[in-house]
């Protein structure tokens, strides 16, 4: 994610089948597009994980210990922080508080925050919850109705205990209003789809550390009933009052703790299994990496948090480039920043001027085995129980090569390990081990500021889905494991470690390339990709378009066939197809213009589904395009409403088809977040003009402002989590600003 108004565009483009063999290799080029707005599609991912549609037998689950107890919340703190900030008009009770007051103070609260030197963690997490707070407080439908908002001021003693309970309530007061926006039936296809996508809405808020810390939690103690304050850390449900009480309860409280156990698929390996029914939204686990690096991507990443940097600041010990200070001394950067310094390597340039490119791939690599010979007992133990998946990756093969002259030779070369008293113990043969456990076992998440990856204890055991059951996010330093539908006992719990917006064959050729498997999982074995049609070729024969379809799923040699006529492809003809489509489109999207981008999509309308994987990603660039060029009021012309008829069209294909391929949206939050937006755009247009026109009365311009304002919530929805200098972060603030002076609007006008 690039800093602040920087490196705009999407798109990592699909894969780009560059590959010459028989597979649809999909080496995933990240393509720097400039097009005009937000979000920058994620890194490109390394995938990989265990097929789970075969027989389980299930081994004995882990017991081991109790988790520890959770530190007691401190609840008050932020509240205490904003509050100083507005005591000043409380001392003289004449000078009411108004609903700016409170966002001052809690901008101010914040930036005195962002000030201190050095600051420690604990400023860090309050930092960011203030940030928190505010953008959740500007977007609540309460707030603005609250006796707070602006227009009519308070007493003293009112506007203080408002405060208390915004800050209080605020995750709850959100949620609520999101749903009461949506009162109005569906009619159109944005509302239909507005519709369709309620079920991501209707989860609970998933910031579990931000609510917990605002309230003051106190339960009684599960094992004598006192007053407690602590939790267990692997489920949050249980209170104890001490470290005694856990114990004694930790045989009873178990299986209820950790709704997973260690189970096997024949044949294949180890997977995580549900021990009960998991509700959608429970957390199901939460742990610490044992390593956890930078998800390869061609653009450099702070190496302490992630978020794109730009080379501007580097770390003055080391030379590696950093997003600021702070960063510099953060653990995740601790260890190349030792052994850059032991071998006198100065930042990225040194591997790039060795001829060494993957620079996250070997910083990953690098600080994997820094973990392995710090921890031994450790590794074994984890290694262990990953089990023997890892030794599938043979010697001699192309993965084993890649690793041995992309990451041994510059960590020999360039890193000097052999000279570094540390690790000049380690052999080829223990990096190699390490690397491959690393290809087969590490789990990709996205942080709040960007990509990483890292090894678990027991996330690493997470079976794939193409149409997984949970999400993965690295909250502080912690992976946080969600489930997205409920999961029945016995189930196989399952994370995404391809990319959910490839094709069936470019996924399943990934996958079984990198973590060696053949996925066979529902996605996967339906010819239609869940009715998305994501791969679907068009019958030159038929009158109709009818898709060209795979024969056998499963099978990547098999045919695929028109369902009406007898037309067939081989799967040659398919994959050189693909990579035709694939080259010509990662060509447009460089410097995507509507002109190109169009012509693109109508020479290969007759060839390939419209919802075709690689026009997807087209879709996505021209969507933002669509309505640019003339914003001005008075230069709108029928050349730009019929920009805008087609921008609004792209819009809802576009987020049919995620939905269909995504439905908890949690995998493709940039596409989803971006589409509402533009979708939102369109339709405000449209009401104004027509509102105008009078094509429109009160009543239904009310609608359409409401729907405006649905479209930007779900945005947001998808955006809470992303930073506010990445642009994810970015757009979710756009979101809000606009949100509000809808909201405003609506008030000038009389339609509130
Ligand atoms: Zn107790
Ligand atoms: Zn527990
Ligand atoms: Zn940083
Ligand atoms: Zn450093
Ligand atoms: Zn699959
Ligand atoms: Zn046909």
């Amino acid at each position: 994610m690039g800093r602040r108004g920087k490196k705009k565009g999407p798109n990592k483009p699909p894969p780009s089948n560059a590959g010459a063999c028989d597979v649809e290799v999909s080496p995933p080029v990240s393509v720097k597009s400039r097009t005009p707005t937000a979000a920058k599609i994620a890194a490109p991912r390394q995938p990989g994980k265990k097929q789970i549609d075969s027989k389980l037998t299930i081994q004995s689950g882990t017991s081991e210990s109790p988790p520890a107890p959770a530190p007691e919340s401190k609840a008050s703190d932020v509240e205490k922080d904003v509050l100083k900030h507005v005591s000043e008009k409380f001392k003289n009770p004449e000078v009411p508080i108004t609903f700016s007051d409170l966002v001052t103070a809690i901008t101010k609260a914040a930036s005195e925050r962002k000030k201190v030197a050095g600051s420690s963690k604990k400023d860090n997490e309050l930092k960011e919850k203030l940030g928190t707070i505010l953008r959740q407080i500007k977007m609540d439908d309460k707030v603005e109705k609250s006796p707070l908002a602006s227009d009519k001021p308070l007493s003293n003693e009112q506007g203080l205990s408002e405060i208390k309970n915004l800050l209080r309530n605020k995750a709850e007061s959100t949620h609520k209003s999101r749903a009461e926006s949506l009162d109005t039936s569906p009619t159109g296809i944005t509302e239909a789809l507005l519709a369709f996508t309620k079920r991501a809405e209707n989860r609970s808020p998933t910031d579990t550390s931000n609510s917990e810390n605002l309230k003051d939690e106190i339960g009684s103690c599960a094992v004598c009933s006192k007053n407690a304050s602590t939790k267990c850390t692997g489920c949050r449900k249980v209170f104890y009052c001490s470290r005694d009480c856990q114990r004694n309860n930790w045989s009873a409280h178990k299986d209820a703790c950790r709704p997973y156990k260690v189970g096997k698929i024949e044949g294949f390996g180890r997977v995580l299994v549900a021990t009960r029914s998991i509700e959608a939204e429970e957390e199901v686990l939460r742990e610490r990496p044992f390593v956890l690096g930078p998800r390869p991507c061609s653009d450099m990443l702070c190496l302490g948090c992630y978020r794109r940097v730009d080379g501007s600041y580097r770390c003055g010990k080391c030379g590696w480039e950093m997003c600021g200070q702070d960063c510099t001394s953060s653990v995740h950067h601790a260890a190349e920043c030792q052994v850059s310094r032991a071998a006198g390597v100065t930042g990225r340039q040194a591997l790039t001027s060795a001829g060494y490119d993957e620079h996250c791939k070997i910083i990953t690599a690098l600080r994997s085995v820094v973990a392995v010979a710090r921890e031994k007992t450790r590794w074994q133990t984890l290694m262990e129980r990953y089990g023997a998946r890892h030794t599938l990756v043979a010697p001699a093969s192309l993965p084993y090569l890649d690793h041995q002259q992309n990451i041994i030779e510059p960590l020999r070369n360039v890193f000097r390990i052999d000279l570094n008293p540390f690790l000049r113990n380690m052999s080829d043969a223990n990096i190699h081990t390490i690397l491959n456990v690393l290809q087969v076992h590490s789990v990709p998440s996205r942080s709040k500021y960007g990509e990483v990856e890292g090894l678990y204890p027991m996330a690493s055991l997470l079976g794939h889905s193409c149409v997984p059951n949970t999400r993965a996010r690295l909250e502080g330093e912690h992976l946080v494991v969600t489930a997205t539908e409920a999961i029945s006992a016995e189930a196989p719990i399952t994370l995404m470690f391809s990319d959910i917006l490839w094709g069936t064959k470019a996924r399943r050729d990934h996958l079984l390339q990198t973590k060696f498997f053949s996925c066979a999982c529902r996605r996967c074995s339906d010819p239609t990709e869940l009715g998305s049609y994501f791969s679907a070729l068009i019958c030159p024969k038929c009158p109709k378009s009818e898709p060209v379809l795979p024969t056998k799923p499963l099978v990547s040699s098999a045919p695929w066939a028109c369902a009406i006529c007898d037309y067939q492809v081989s799967s040659e003809e398919l994959l050189e197809t693909n990579l035709r489509l694939g080259s010509e489109a990662t060509q447009e999207l460089i410097n995507p213009t509507v002109v190109g981008l169009e012509s693109l999509l109508d020479k290969w309308l007759s060839k390939v589904h419209t919802n075709h994987y690689h026009l997807h990603a087209v879709k996505h660039s021209l969507l933002q395009l669509y309505g640019r060029t003339q914003e001005s009021e008075d230069s709108k012309d029928d050349a730009y409403w019929k920009e805008i008829a087609k921008k609004e069209k792209l819009c809802q294909e576009f987020l049919k088809v995620c939905s269909l391929l995504d439905p908890s949206m949690a995998h493709s939050v940039p596409q989803f977040g971006l589409a509402f937006y533009e979708l939102h755009k369109t339709v405000l247009q449209y009401a104004k003009r027509n509102f105008g026109l009078a094509k429109l009365g009160t009543q239904q311009l009310k609608k359409k402002m409401q729907l405006a304002r649905a479209l930007l919530r779900r945005s947001m929805d998808t955006l809470k989590h992303e930073a506010e200098d990445t642009p994810e972060g970015e757009l979710y603030c756009r979101c809000q600003e606009e949100f509000i002076a809808v909201g405003k609007w609506m008030l000038s006008v009389g339609l509130a």
